[in-house]
């Protein structure tokens, strides 16, 4: 039975917790400090992966890095030429559209398409 009462304060401390007081008196609950920890540390990451990209940028060419440091510097300097290789994809494809006959990537500007010679009208309604 005394065990079963410790045990009961125990959880109504813990329900106790659910509402927390700042110096100030002002109520807080656990759901807002929750929060309010939730954006301080995603604050602190946004400042963390900051002051990792200025050092990636001033240390990227530097002979004399730690070996656990350089591995991931090649593991961003990589992940870079993937991203600039699909960023020119992307801007490749921006620039071309499909042929409607033979289904070839020409000019967006093309009137006539260089591998069938099918004439290419501008259709200025939005149908996809
Ligand atoms: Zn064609």
């Amino acid at each position: 039975m005394e065990k079963k009462f410790f045990d009961n304060a125990f959880d109504k401390a813990k329900n106790a917790f659910e509402i927390a007081y700042k110096k100030t008196g002002e109520i807080v609950s656990l759901e807002k400090l929750r929060f309010n920890l939730s954006s301080l540390k995603t604050n602190r990451n946004k400042l963390y992966a900051a002051l990792g990209k200025e050092y990636y940028f001033r240390f990227k060419n530097s002979e004399s890095l730690p070996d656990n440091e350089k591995n991931i510097f090649d593991r961003i300097s990589e992940l870079n030429e993937k991203i600039e290789e699909i960023t020119n994809e992307i801007n490749y494809a921006k620039s071309k559209r499909i042929c409607p006959k033979c289904g070839a990537a020409i000019d967006e500007r093309s009137i006539f398409c260089n591998y069938c010679g099918e004439r290419i009208t501008f259709d200025f309604d939005d149908e996809e």
